[in-house]
Parts: C-alpha cells; structure tokens; sequence
C-alpha cells in the first residue's frame, strides 16, 4: 500500500527524523489561509503517489506570498502528467517551508528477495537526477544488506561528509531503519534527504510503501489509504477479495493461482500479445467469485479478447464454467472468450460452456491457445 508524501512524513516525526514545517491544502478557499501560515519563501508540492512530480511541474517554490497563492491554485487544479504514474489529477497540495539547500543525499530501505534481507542505499547525488546517477555514475550510489545488527556508518562513511554530518545521516538512516521494520514497510525512500545550510539533516520528500499482507496490525496506516489514488478497478477488485492488477494489454485473463497468471501471461507474450491485466481468484473460488471476476475483468474498455486458463485443483472447472456462464448470459461481450481448463471435472465444465448457448472458444491445451491467441 502506498500513501502521500505528507502521511509518510508524519510518521517521520514519530520517528525523529527532520522535516520542514507545512500545511496540507484541499480547497482552494483555503490557499490564503495556509501559505498566510507557513509563510514564503515556500514549497508548493502536489500529494499524488507518483515520484517525479518536480519534473512533471507539481513542485515549484514561491519566493513571495504572490507567487505562493498563484502557484498553489494551479497545482490544486492541475492533472500532473509524469512518465512514472500517467495522469493524476490533484486533489491535495503540501505547503511547505522552502529550506535552503546545501547538499541532497538519497537514502532509502528496500527489500532484497535475492539476499533475503532489507537492504540500505545512500547516495551523495540525491535529488530529482537519480535515476541517471544509477546509470552514468552507479559507483557514486552505495548499497548494504543487513543480515544483522544495522551499522550505517560503515557505509555512510564512504560520502566522504564531515563527521558531524555523518553521525546525524546515520541517525536518520537508524530511525527510518527503524520505522521499515516496525511498520512493515517494503520500501522507505527519503530524495533527496538534504544538507541544510544550518548543516541539519531533513528530509524533503518522503515515501513509503506498506507490504499488504502485513497492514492487519496496523491500523493507523490502513486508515490512511486514500481511495482517490487507487485505479478503480483494483479498488473494486480489493473489496472483492480478488487479485487484481490492471496492465496495459488488451488481452483479459483470468487464472487461478499466481504462478499459472504469470506463466499466462507469458504465453499471451508469446502469442505476439499483450496482458491487459493480472488476475488471480485463488484456489478455492465459487461460482459467484468466478462471476465477480468475469465482470471485473470485462470492463476494461481496451480488451480484444479474454483468455481464462484454469487448473481444476479445489476450484472445479464445473464451479468455474458455471459463473462465467451466468456473468456472460448478464453480460453483452463482444470480445472472443478463450477457455483451457484442465483438472477436476473439465468434461462437465466443458460441457456447460458448450451448451450454453453462448460463444466460447474451448480450447484442448496451452498450445492450441496460444494458436488461437496469435489469430486474433
Ligand atoms: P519529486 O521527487 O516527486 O520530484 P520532491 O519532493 O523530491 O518531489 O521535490 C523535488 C525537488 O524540489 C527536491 O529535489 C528539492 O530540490 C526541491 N524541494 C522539495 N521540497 C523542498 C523544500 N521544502 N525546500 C526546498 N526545496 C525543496
Ligand atoms: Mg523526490
């Protein structure tokens, strides 16, 4: 789960990690009011989760008050257009206090699957630039995996910083250490976390990501889920109970199982095609998951065709055939629907569909669909 620069950086607080004073804004009425409260010079910052929001136009200093309302009307009407997250209308500005900058590290906590273990990354060319440091200069970028106890200094040591500087990025990078592991964060990143002209440490952006599996014990965080952000579609499919991610293909499918939804969707790659979502309605779905599905996969408006690739196991393919029926006789679908079933009760359910007097393409085996798929 994601949240907003401003969430994240509340939780900052509560782990002692410096940030600048600000206003959250929502209203235009109520732009005087906060910049009159935070003063200027300020920040003026779009709360969208996306990064690269000052590239994209959603962060821009205000030198006087003037400046500050002008810009704050304009971020709080805009749509922010970044190559990270598409479009995003703004609903919600950050004015901050515009601090004055000597220097902007990158810090952040991420989780390495290879080494089984959170990994810490600093850099000493922080900033909106990053992602070209980790190309054109990936030496200046500095990576620690953390079996055990977390010694940042035997990493922040090699920036080079003086070491009253140092201590206090270490103390930084022990509190958001601390955060990822109290909070079940999975990723933590502060860019750019900034050298003060006062030689503080504070971070200017803030994000974190939440592992979803683990927000059942914490409810604050749930809370702080905005719905707004969310694609509508993985929104609805959420309270379904389903796992759903919309992708930009125009091939639908609907799997059980999270492994046979990758491997479907490398055939449909294979087939010269493109995935226009990830669906997985686990193992023991009913008919009526099967049909809440089916629905939700069907109005995705860029769809060519639907591909559903079934392994009976306790889900029966009598069960699945059934629920995609009764969506489909509710439904008017234009689009070819590929069926593969195999397993449990694959005659029967190859069956319903064949008699239901609607249109399916009921293949025999992968091969077959990846035959039909390429046709298209
Ligand atoms: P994004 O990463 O989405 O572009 P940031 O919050 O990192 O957004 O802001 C972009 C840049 O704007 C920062 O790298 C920093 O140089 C500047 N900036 C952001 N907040 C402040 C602030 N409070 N004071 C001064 N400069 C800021
Ligand atoms: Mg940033």
């Amino acid at each position: 789960m994601k949240i907003h620069e401003y969430q994240a950086k509340e939780i900052f607080k509560q782990y002692g990690i410096n940030v600048p004073n600000s206003i959250l804004c929502e209203k235009l009425e109520d732009i005087e009011k906060c910049v009159q409260s935070i003063g200027t010079p300020c920040v003026i910052k779009a709360q969208v989760y996306s990064g690269a929001r000052g590239k994209s136009g959603g962060v821009k200093i205000a030198q006087n008050k003037e400046n500050a309302l002008k810009y704050a009307s304009e971020i709080l009407s805009m749509v922010l257009v970044s190559p990270q997250a598409g479009m995003k209308k703004v609903n919600k500005i950050l004015i901050e206090n515009a601090v004055d900058i000597q220097k902007e590290l990158y810090m952040s906590f991420t989780f390495d699957r290879t080494n089984e273990a959170v990994t810490f990354i600093i850099s000493e060319q922080g900033g909106m630039d990053i992602e070209e440091t980790a190309v054109k200069n990936p030496e200046k970028i500095f990576k620690q995996v953390i079996y055990d106890t977390f010694y940042p200094m035997e990493t922040i040591e090699k920036l080079g910083l003086s070491s009253d500087i140092s201590e206090k990025t270490a103390k930084a990078a022990e509190a958001l250490y601390k955060l990822v592991i109290e909070k079940d964060a999975l990723l933590a990143e502060i860019n750019p976390l900034v050298i003060t002209k006062q030689n503080e440490i504070m971070a200017l952006d803030a994000k974190l990501n939440f592992d979803d599996n683990a927000l059942f014990r914490h409810e604050d965080i749930l809370l702080m889920k905005d719905e707004k952000e969310e694609n509508p579609l993985e929104l609805q499919a959420q309270k379904l109970g389903l796992n759903y991610i919309k992708l930009d293909g125009t091939i639908g499918c609907m799997v059980n199982g999270a492994g046979l939804a990758m491997a479907t969707m490398d055939i449909i790659k294979l087939a010269g095609k493109e995935a226009a979502n990830f669906l997985d309605v686990g193992g023991g779905a009913s008919s009526e998951k099967i049909e809440n599905a089916f629905k939700l996969l069907i109005s995705d408006k860029n769809l060519e065709a639907v591909f559903i690739n079934i392994f009976g196991g306790i889900l029966r393919c009598d069960f699945l055939a059934e629920g995609v029926k009764n969506a489909i006789a509710n439904l008017k679908i234009e689009c070819p629907v590929i069926v593969r079933m195999e397993g449990t009760n694959k005659e029967a359910g190859a069956d319903i569909l064949n008699n239901s007097g609607l249109k399916f393409t009921v293949v025999k085996d992968l091969n077959e669909a990846i035959e039909v798929i390429r046709k298209l």
